[in-house]
């Protein structure tokens, strides 16, 4: 019996609507299998930082390091005081945000299937900077090592997914840190002769996603413009509510949907929770559970092929829970 222990944060707003669509789904797959999943729930955002006065405290952080993977839901307000820290603190510097889509889902990207691989670390996100009355100074950190290193991530991945096309997204043109990013790319590129290679700048490439998102294939840039371009790439797969993601380190990862807290729609039982699902699909995949990741990617498309449970960011009148159980039963009714 392979047992896995997962760390899970569910956070503030929606994030402990969609946890808990997360975990019972997971329940479901245990049933009847060679595999138990013990969860361990850590505290982090908002909530606790009003609890404990921290956003998050060190016993999260140590639970996460004693787990064997995280699953983490939302947090509001203190995002950037925790998953920032989390993703710098234990080297996750690999964040995957894959776009596809996916069956009735109302988009505008055509037959995109596109993973944007963003460095993770550094940046403006390193959080180097002044302010004063009126003024302010981030500094934008970029390294010829992690710039390799995410270089090195996005070929491999190319290669392990059988895509074609990797696209380094700068601004050389006018951020001198940028060269050093986009040579890192281009030394690295020449280790990987059969996959495609080329560069565009990031305004060329959020205009593209646009007019042909089926251009792209696996995208890799620095942190800010991966930020921003998941977004808009989400935007073309049905929005937030289908967009999952994986921060990647070399010992640990944790799996989270693209989305924050969502407070417009807190605490009413209608988020989507299908992007933390897909992230749950991503972390089997991490976990090197295949079939399952399998299962559970097919149970969702069929949900989704059905177009009868969905909630209402993608058009549907279901609820959070309603969109869960729709995936268990299909789990369970193929007896997979
Ligand atoms: P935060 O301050 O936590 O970042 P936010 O509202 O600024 O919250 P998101 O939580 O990412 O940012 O939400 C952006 C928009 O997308 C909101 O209108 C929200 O309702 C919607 N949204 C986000 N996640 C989902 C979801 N899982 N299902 C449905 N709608 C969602």
């Amino acid at each position: 019996m392979k047992k896995y222990k997962i760390a899970t944060i569910p956070g503030d707003g929606i994030g402990p609507e969609v946890m808990d669509a997360a975990l019972s789904i997971l329940r479901k797959l245990e049933n009847g299998r060679d595999v138990s999943f013990d969860f361990i729930e850590l505290s982090a955002g908002d909530e606790t930082l009003k609890k404990t006065g921290s956003a998050l405290p060190s016993e999260t952080l140590r639970g996460i390091k004693q787990s064997d993977v995280c699953l983490f839901a939302a947090v509001g307000e203190t995002a950037k005081d925790v998953i920032i820290p989390l993703r710098q603190g234990l080297d996750l510097y690999a964040n995957i945000r894959p776009a596809k889509v996916y069956p009735n889902v109302p988009h505008i990207g055509k037959d995109v299937d596109l993973v944007i691989i963003r460095e993770n670390t550094e940046d403006l996100y390193k959080r180097v900077g002044f302010q004063a009355d009126d003024w302010g100074v981030s500094l934008r950190i970029i390294t010829r090592q992690a710039s390799e290193r995410i270089a090195r991530f996005a070929f491999e991945l190319a290669k392990k997914e059988e895509r074609k096309r990797v696209t380094c997204v700068h601004k050389a043109n006018v951020l001198d840190n940028d060269i050093i990013f986009t040579e890192a790319c281009r030394r690295v590129s020449k280790e990987y002769p059969s996959i495609e290679y080329e560069e565009t700048i990031v305004d060329a490439c959020a205009m593209k996603l646009i007019l042909k998102p089926e251009h792209f294939d696996v995208v890799v840039t620095t942190n800010m413009f991966g930020d921003i371009l998941s977004d808009e790439a989400a935007g073309l797969v049905g929005g937030l509510g289908m967009a999952p993601s994986g921060n990647i380190g070399d010992r640990y990862a944790i799996f989270e949907p693209v989305h924050g807290s969502a407070p417009d729609i807190a605490g009413r039982g209608i988020a989507n929770p299908i992007a933390m699902v897909l992230s749950v699909v991503m972390m089997l995949k991490w976990l090197g559970e295949l079939e399952l990741s399998r299962i559970l990617e097919n149970a969702i498309v069929d949900v989704l092929k059905e177009g009868r449970v969905l909630t209402p960011d993608l058009g549907g009148k279901a609820g959070t829970k309603d969109v869960s159980e729709a995936i268990e039963e299909k789990i369970n009714r193929k007896g997979f």
